[in-house]
């Protein structure tokens, strides 16, 4: 399995979660990292994991997984 990097400008971390813009239900979904990469979604290490926010008027959805010192 290669490496991914976080998807964020200037972050060289390795991604740990990806997180998922579900725009019908303008919900922002923080999971494991997924397999493959599909639209709307962004790997992100740990530190951009935790610091994620939202749209104004999205909600926000985190998976056990991705909580900090798992
Ligand atoms: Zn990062």
């Amino acid at each position: 399995m290669s490496r991914r990097p976080c998807s964020r400008v200037n972050c060289a971390e390795e991604a740990v979660a990806t997180l998922t813009y579900v725009y019908a239900d303008s919900m922002a979904v923080l999971g494991p990292l997924s397999m493959k990469a599909e639209p709307h979604s962004y790997d992100l290490c740990e530190k951009h994991a935790e610091r994620l926010s939202a749209p104004q008027g999205w909600i926000v959805l985190r998976h056990s997984a991705v909580e900090p010192g798992t």
